[in-house]
This record gives C-alpha cells, sequence and structure tokens, in this order.
C-alpha cells in the first residue's frame, strides 16, 4: 500500500522531487457540469443593453470575494449559485495569513479568527518520532500565517458583506449557457420560476472545478488526477497529547489539522474495507501509526480524489475565469481556496475600473499575467507534496533523512514555505513600473504592515489600515516641496487615489497646500523601515495592496504606471503631460489647492 502525503502543514515537506508516479493521466478537457450546458446555436449577446456591468457563476469563496470586491466599488452585478442554501460541507479549512489580510480590507479579519483556530506550531513525525517542530509566528503578517477556519463559515462571513454593501446574490439560480459578442455576454439561467436570459457587460467562472464558463470560452483545462482518495473526517479526539492548535503530519498517511472548538481536521489515505472515512476507519489509522488517541465524536465525513490542472488561459473576450475554475491543486499545501480569494482580489478593481470606462485596454488581460504565474506555483508546489510519498513507499525512510536535514533550521523553513503565502509578488507583472530598492517591497510586490502611523488628531493607525478603501493609496515619504507636480495632481481624484503624506518623525507634517493630501507622523519609523524607505520615497499601492509604482521622490513620474491601468480621459485629468516633470518646489504650491 503506498504511503500518501497529507495535505496543509505538509508545506513545510517541500523537498525537491525527482521522480513523480501519475496513473490515469487526463486532459481535463472543457469539464462541464453534468446538469449544465453550453448553448451551440447563436442567440441574441449584445441585442440589449446589459442590464448588468458584471455576472458571475458561483458563491463559493472565490465568487463572493469577487462579488465583494465589486460591490465595494458600486459596480452592478449579480452572482448566481445554484446551491439554494449555503453548503454546510467543508472542503477547505487552511486559511493563509495573507487571505486575512485581504478580509481585513473588508473588515472581516476579526470575524474570521472570532469563528477559526490559528495554528501556533507544524510538528512533522516519522516512525512516531518528531522530525521537524516548527513554531509558525514572526511571518511579517499581524495575522497568523495558518488559520483552522471552515471553509463554508469563510463562505458565510463574505457572503454577509456582500449583501450587506447591497449585492445580488441569487441562489438556487443555475447558469446553463453562455454567449457572447463583442460588446456583452447572453447567459441563460434556470431560476426557481424557469428559465431566463439575463445580459451583462462581462461574465466571471467561479463555478469551480466543473463550472460551465471555462467551456464557453473554448479553453482546455490540461491536468490529471491524483490516483487513489482520500478521507476526510472532524473528529474531537480524547487523549490527544499535543495541543490544539498544533498541526500533525504524519509521514505515513495521515494530517490532523486544527480546527474551532476543539475539532480536528484529520485526512488520511482511503483504502476501500480497511480505512474508510468514518470513526472506525479514523481510529484504526489512529492506532497504526499514532498509537495514542481515541475518536470521542465525529462530524463531517467524506471521500475526496484530488486533481491537477490549469486552463490553457483565464479570459475569452468578456468571459473571464479565477479560483478552481481556473486552476485546481491537491489540498497539500492548502492553496486552492486561498488562490482563488487572490484571484478575485486582483481582478476586481480592475473589473470595476473597466465598467466605468476608466481602465486602460490592458488591464484586464494584467489579471492573467499577474496571476497566472502564482497561481501555476501553487500548483507545482502542491503537486510536489503531493507526490513526493506516494511514488514510493521503500523512499520513506530516505525521504524523512532528507527532510530531517533540511529542516535542521525551522527558520528558513518557516521563511522559505510559510512565508511564501504572505510574499505574494507579481514580478512579471505588465502593468507595474518603477524601481526597485535594496530593501522594502520592490513593484509588483504585496506591501508588507507597519505602525503606528498617527493623524493631527492622535489618532493612530497601521499602514494595513489605510488599504482599507476602495481605491489606490498613494504614500508621500519625505518633503513635499519635492513633490512633483504629476503626482499632486493624483489627488484631483479622490475616487481614484487617497493620498497621504508620512513625516519621518513624532509630529505629522505641517498642513499641506492641498487639503485633499492627509498627514501622518511615522514616529518610530517603523513604516519607512519595513517600506526600506531611507530616502524620499513615493509609493503607489494599488487597491491590492500590491505596490504598483516606486520611485524616490524627486524623480517620481508615476505617468509609467498610470498610463498601463487608466484610460486615456482618467490620465488626462490627473497627469497633464507638460506638468509631469515640474515639482512643486518650482512653484507655490500643488495644483488644485
Ligand atoms: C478535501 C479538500 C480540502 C481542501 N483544503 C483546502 C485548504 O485547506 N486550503 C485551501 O486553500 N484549499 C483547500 N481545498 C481547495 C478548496 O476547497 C477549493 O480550492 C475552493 O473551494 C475553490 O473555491 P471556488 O470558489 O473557486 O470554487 P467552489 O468552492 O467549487 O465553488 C464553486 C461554486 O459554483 C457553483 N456552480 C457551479 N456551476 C454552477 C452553475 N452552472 N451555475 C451556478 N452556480 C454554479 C457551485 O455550486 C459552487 O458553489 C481543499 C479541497 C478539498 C477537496
Amino acid at each position: 500500500m503506498r504511503a500518501r502525503n497529507p495535505f496543509g502543514a505538509l508545506a513545510a515537506l517541500a523537498l525537491p522531487v525527482s521522480a513523480r508516479a501519475r496513473l490515469s493521466p487526463i486532459a481535463l478537457r472543457c469539464a462541464m457540469d453534468q446538469n449544465a450546458t453550453v448553448a451551440a446555436e447563436p442567440r441574441r449577446a449584445g441585442s440589449e443593453t446589459p442590464e448588468f456591468d458584471v455576472a458571475i457563476v458561483g458563491g463559493g469563496p472565490t465568487g463572493l470575494m469577487l462579488a465583494a470586491e465589486l460591490a465595494l466599488r458600486g459596480v452592478r452585478f449579480v452572482l448566481f449559485e445554484r446551491r439554494s442554501s449555503p453548503d454546510r460541507l467543508s472542503r477547505a479549512n487552511d486559511i493563509h495569513g495573507r487571505t486575512l489580510e485581504v478580509l481585513d480590507q473588508h473588515g472581516l479579519a476579526g470575524a474570521a479568527l472570532a469563528s477559526g483556530l490559528p495554528m501556533r506550531r507544524s510538528i512533522i513525525m516519522v516512525d512516531r518520532q518528531p522530525v521537524a517542530d516548527i513554531p509558525l509566528d514572526d511571518l511579517g503578517t499581524r495575522f497568523p500565517p495558518y488559520l483552522g477556519l471552515r471553509e463554508c463559515d469563510l463562505e458565510q462571513l463574505v457572503e454577509q458583506r456582500v449583501r450587506d454593501l447591497g449585492g445580488d446574490v441569487r441562489r438556487g439560480h443555475e447558469v446553463v449557457s453562455v454567449e457572447q459578442d463583442g460588446s456583452s455576454v447572453l447567459i441563460s439561467v434556470r431560476t426557481p420560476a424557469g428559465l431566463e436570459d439575463v445580459h451583462a457587460g462581462w461574465l466571471v467562472g467561479c463555478g469551480g472545478l466543473h463550472g460551465p464558463v471555462r467551456a464557453a470560452m473554448g479553453a482546455s483545462l490540461d491536468g490529471f488526477d491524483y490516483r487513489g482518495s482520500w478521507c476526510i473526517v472532524d473528529a474531537r479526539l480524547d487523549g490527544w497529547p499535543w495541543p490544539d492548535d498544533h498541526s500533525l503530519v504524519f509521514v505515513e498517511g495521515l494530517a490532523v489539522m486544527p480546527s474551532p472548538e476543539r475539532w480536528k481536521r484529520c485526512a488520511f489515505w482511503h483504502q476501500p474495507g480497511r480505512e474508510d472515512d468514518d470513526a472506525a476507519g479514523l481510529q484504526r489509522v489512529l492506532d497504526r501509526i499514532v498509537g495514542v488517541g481515541r475518536v470521542a465524536e465525529t462530524r463531517e465525513h467524506f471521500v475526496t480524489t484530488y486533481h491537477y490542472g490549469l486552463a490553457e488561459r483565464f479570459r475569452a473576450g468578456r468571459l473571464l475565469i479565477a479560483g478552481d475554475a481556473a486552476h485546481v491543486a491537491s489540498p497539500s499545501g492548502g492553496t486552492g481556496l486561498n488562490s482563488g480569494v487572490q484571484d478575485a482580489h486582483n481582478l476586481g478593481w480592475k473589473l470595476a475600473l473597466a465598467v466605468r470606462g476608466e481602465a486602460a485596454p490592458g488591464l484586464i488581460d494584467s489579471y492573467e499575467a499577474e496571476r497566472r504565474a502564482t497561481d501555476e506555483a501553487n500548483l507545482r508546489r502542491s503537486d510536489a507534496l503531493e507526490t513526493r510519498v506516494e511514488a514510493d513507499p521503500a523512499a520513506l525512510a530516505e525521504v524523512a533523512r532528507q527532510f530531517a536535514v533540511e529542516t535542521a533550521d525551522p527558520a528558513a523553513v518557516r521563511a522559505s514555505v510559510f512565508g511564501a503565502r504572505v510574499e505574494a509578488r507579481y514580478a512579471d507583472s505588465p502593468i507595474v513600473a518603477g524601481e526597485a530598492s535594496r530593501f522594502g517591497p520592490a513593484p509588483g510586490q504585496r506591501v508588507p504592515d507597519a505602525g503606528p502611523l498617527v493623524d493631527p488628531a492622535g489618532n493612530r493607525a497601521q499602514l494595513h489600515d489605510l488599504l482599507r478603501t476602495d481605491r489606490h493609496v498613494v504614500l508621500v515619504l519625505g518633503d513635499l516641496a519635492s513633490m512633483p507636480r504629476a503626482v499632486a495632481a493624483l489627488a484631483r481624484r479622490q475616487d481614484l487615489f487617497a493620498v497621504h503624506h508620512v513625516a519621518a518623525g513624532p509630529a505629522p507634517p505641517s498642513p499641506a497646500t492641498a487639503a485633499e493630501i492627509g498627514r501622518l507622523a511615522d514616529p518610530a519609523l517603523r513604516v519607512h523601515g519595513r517600506l526600506g524607505a531611507a530616502d524620499d520615497t513615493l509609493f503607489v499601492i494599488r487597491p491590492d495592496g500590491h505596490v504598483g509604482y516606486r520611485a524616490v521622490l524627486a524623480d517620481a513620474d508615476p505617468k509609467e504606471y498610470l498610463g498601463r491601468v487608466f484610460a486615456h480621459a482618467v490620465l488626462e485629468e490627473i497627469s497633464p503631460a507638460t506638468a509631469a516633470d515640474e515639482t512643486a518646489a518650482s512653484r507655490q504650491g500643488p495644483p488644485g489647492a
């Protein structure tokens, strides 16, 4: 019997895989839900003014997060979810720190933390002995790197946020066909009252592996199924010797992950007739592999198979896909849900600009350019974890030995493996611009948190608190007098830019000439330090918290970045060509003052 690699905390087992054994390779080409068909006959897309700017298929974590992003920006959208009530069966249980940061931008992180259980340590066991004990702290986010939280509880939080923002979520609505032309998408929906046609400007498929939009795009999903299947059992265990907030990974084929209220998410290889997805099956696994622990109670339990797949493209005209519809990974490493949330976070603000006619022509395409590389890296990481042990059980001892050597320094493992969850970077982004510095985030990289910042009234905030907004955040670190006029002009469009002048020192800067520019002090220089901004520096931070543009303040000219993001009409307003190189020092004050 082959040992299989348990999921989640096995991120720490990311060793090189030389040989991979995959059975039943398949091309999951245009996988379609059995109940859904994509209309082949030509219909009436574009014949009517779309009643929605955007339609979303699927109310899983990806679709709901996209809905929240669109609702925040006042986009007219509708979300169709075929299930009439929320799913209470939870697949994911492992929410990353970066996902919590995204939730925090919606004011939801507190509620997520209250409903979940942070994972504090990850212990890897071989032959009932620990080979690695990795503390999970100090990974550059104020949030725990892993939070044990059920997928269904996360969905509930985000759906409530969407509804609070006035979003249109229609349950019991199944998208059955999709047709697009150059100006709109016609969507046929099976509703409780019968079939309805809906027109939308854009359609985003967040319908998971079998959702209908990828097929409508004519895009294949190339991948394969992993062999065998897994039992997932949520259980409370008596006599479990480890603290509730520790994850335990037994290389022989069992993962026990923390979940709130003393529940544990247990995953083990399904061996029909020997180890089934029930209390007795789990007990046999505990007896065989761990030697301690009694199953006191079980909640949900199911058998699941894992897949690997990446869509050949994420966009075709007005159709886009995100989350599992675009890429599906084994849960090893716990990236599926988390990647989907990041997809939505990347796409939401871009779509909002596009539907307002304020996006540069290439902005929507930058979604795939940025996310594909990250999603693919996540797939590769999960695949390496999934296949390394299954390849040859006889190699287990060697794997364990190698692992013990590589985890001799848990700090390095933490930083390189767990830290990767936080430090997402769009290194080859076609839209970011400016210069990387020796320290601090480069263009394309996530902005780290730091603080406190203090406003003139003495209110304190963290840098990430400034990102709880629907627009770009511009940080002017240093002397306002050396701020180029083109930068000051950004404050004219307060619906697009929140401009803050941050002074190094105990006092906020003296009143700026433009009232639209916020004033903040960085008394302990923590923000300057974290951003690596020894010199006067300008940051233009995108609505998804990544650096869009970075430059030394006196030389700053964000025209290149702005031109890749915003439509010409917006540029005319915020970046008058003649003013691009003039500095505020050469005149009385910034325009609009
Ligand atoms: C056992 C297991 C454990 C996992 N653990 C983790 C983990 O710890 N961390 C992690 O990050 N990921 C994990 N994953 C992966 C994670 O569950 C998925 O990546 C995540 O659910 C994808 O979210 P999604 O919104 O893209 O798709 P889904 O959650 O699949 O949502 C798609 C939605 O679309 C709806 N839909 C489909 N077709 C239509 C249609 N035609 N019309 C209307 N609605 C439609 C469906 O009903 C569904 O609600 C795990 C997966 C499994 C199987």
